[in-house]
This record gives C-alpha cells, structure tokens and sequence, in this order.
C-alpha cells in the first residue's frame, strides 16, 4: 500500500470512498511525512513496544506505527472509517482496530491484555475537542502508561508545559505536570494537515513520572485548591479559596494553612509551583479540611 502521507494518495483514498471529514469528530489528517517520523521519534517506539493509537483516520500514522512497533491497537469512534482502513492497513498484521469512543473503553484491561501490565506508549494526532478529558482519563485512571505523545493545539501544548508566573500557566499545567515531564517536540503548521484546522498544532510528549514530583496526602484536596486558584483567576489564592464550594474551610484556617506552609497571604494561584500547592494541600489536611 503506498503512503498515505502523499497528499495525492490520501485525495484518492477520500473521493474513492466517497468520504465526508466530520468537524464534529476533530477530522484533520496528516499528509506530512516528516512529522509523522518525528511524533513516532519522540515517542521513542520501537519493535518492542505496544503502542495504544487514538483515531487512526484513515490510517495515516498507522501505518508507521505498524513498521515501528511491536504491535498496535487503534481506536476509531467512526464507523465510516472502518472499510478505508480495511484497505489502507492491508497487510499490517500487527494493528487491531477497535470501533468505539475512546473515553468509554477500559484501557487498563486493555494494557493488562496486551502489554501483561507494562506501561504502554500512547500515540496519536488527538481530535482537538476532546483533547483534556483523553489525557486526564489516561492519567487519572491507573492505566500503566510510559509516555503519552500526541498532537494537540500549539496553545494547549503551551499550556500544559508552562511554568509559575508565564500567562499560560494554569490548572492544566498543574494537573500535567503532576503526573507527566512535558516535552514539546515539534511545532506543525496548517497546512500539514487535510482538511487545514483553524489553529496551529504542536506534538507533545508527556512521559509518566514513576512517582509525583511532590508528596500529597490528599490528590483531591490539591486539585481543588488548584481549580478555586484558577477559577478566580484576578483574585488572591486566599480569595479564591474562601469562595469556592469545594472546600470547607473557614478564613482563619485558610490563613493558619498558609503559614504553616510558608506562602504570604496575599499570593496569587497564577506564581504559585507545584510545590507551594502540595504543601498548602497538606498543611489542610492537617488541619483536618478534606
Ligand atoms: N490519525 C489520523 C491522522 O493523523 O491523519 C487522524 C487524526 S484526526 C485529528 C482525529 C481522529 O480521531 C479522527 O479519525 C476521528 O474520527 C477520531 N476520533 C474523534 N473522536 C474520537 C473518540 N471519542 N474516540 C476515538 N476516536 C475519535
């Protein structure tokens, strides 16, 4: 089968198939070799490896996958894309293609099944709507994971690498970097893409931390507190925290936590580290704040 990374081949597939791009499921293929190669570097896949795909398409990075790895499971929620694949990944004896929502398949089974438990590696040029809710789900939900990397928006990509005190910084970047190193590997322009999105893209590698960067007693207290930290963003963390239902803490505790964990009263969410949050997550949980 030739490449579907050659625009022309991918233009025949389409119109053979008669084939429609539905927005609604974030269809925006690849045609850029390059890249391709460069998603499946920084992923550092090799014929070792399993490898999970989220929406093969028409089965463009597939392709490579099946070359580079030992074996790959792809998850395409449409049903329309099933026939294409049958022909474009003719041959490719390691892929499995599983037609579903990838947010409502069991993927720890599945890394159990495949990979005896082993953390896997995640490849994908991910559907940008529902980009967050893939990467917590992967991150949230035990599956064993070695390093997710995936094309998202430049602007998410920004977002979940930023550092305390840059406009980008947030509760992605805290949530991220709670589990995952991030590391931005290539910046991919419009018109890499069929059709062309309307924002440019970035691949992202994020590689699971055998253990939090920081110790918290209570994960859902410290993701709390991050998201009453942003949910105001104009306001003091202090502010933030006293209006934010999740948290039953009255004023002075807030202000007994915050010296306990030696941040100044009048900080803001948006300077404060990873660090800083678990400690004032702690210093909570001492004070007996679930
Ligand atoms: N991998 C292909 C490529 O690079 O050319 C296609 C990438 S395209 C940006 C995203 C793919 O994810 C589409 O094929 C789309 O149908 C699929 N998709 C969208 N939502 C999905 C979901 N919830 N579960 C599984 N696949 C989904």
């Amino acid at each position: 089968m030739e490449r579907l990374s050659d625009p022309r081949k991918t233009i025949e597939i389409i119109k053979k198939y008669g084939f429609t791009f539905q927005k609604k499921f974030g269809q925006n293929f690849l045609i850029d070799e390059h890249v391709i190669r460069k998603i499946i570097a920084a992923a550092g896949v090799t014929k070792t490896d399993f490898v999970l795909e989220i929406g093969p398409g028409i089965g463009t990075l597939t392709q490579y996958l099946s070359e580079a790895a030992r074996e790959v499971t792809a998850v395409e929620i449409d049903r329309k894309l099933l026939p294409i694949l049958d022909e474009t990944l003719d041959g490719c004896d390691n892929v499995q293609i599983v037609n579903a929502d990838i947010l409502k398949v069991d993927l720890k089974t599945l890394a159990d099944e495949k990979n005896g438990g082993k953390p896997i590696k995640v490849v994908a040029n991910l559907p940008y709507y529902i980009t967050t809710p893939i990467i917590m789900a992967l991150f949230e939900s035990h599956v064993p994971v070695e390093n997710i990397t995936v094309m998202v928006q430049k602007e998410v990509a920004e977002r979940m690498k930023a550092r305390p005190g840059t406009k980008d910084y947030g509760a992605l970047s805290l949530a991220v970097q709670y589990y995952a190193e991030p590391y931005l590997a290539a910046n991919v322009p419009l018109n890499c893409f069929i059709p062309r999105p309307n924002v440019d893209s970035a691949v992202i590698r994020l590689t699971r931390h055998v253990e939090p960067p920081v110790y918290v007693e209570d994960e859902r207290l410290l993701f709390g507190i991050i998201r009453a930290s942003f949910n105001q963003r104009r306001k003091t963390l202090l502010n933030g925290l006293r209006n934010f239902d999740g948290i039953k803490a009255d004023k002075e505790q807030i202000l007994e936590a915050f010296k306990m964990s030696g941040i100044p009263e009048n900080v803001r969410g948006e300077t404060l580290d990873l660090g800083g949050f678990a400690k004032l997550a702690n210093a909570l949980t001492r004070l007996g704040i679930s």
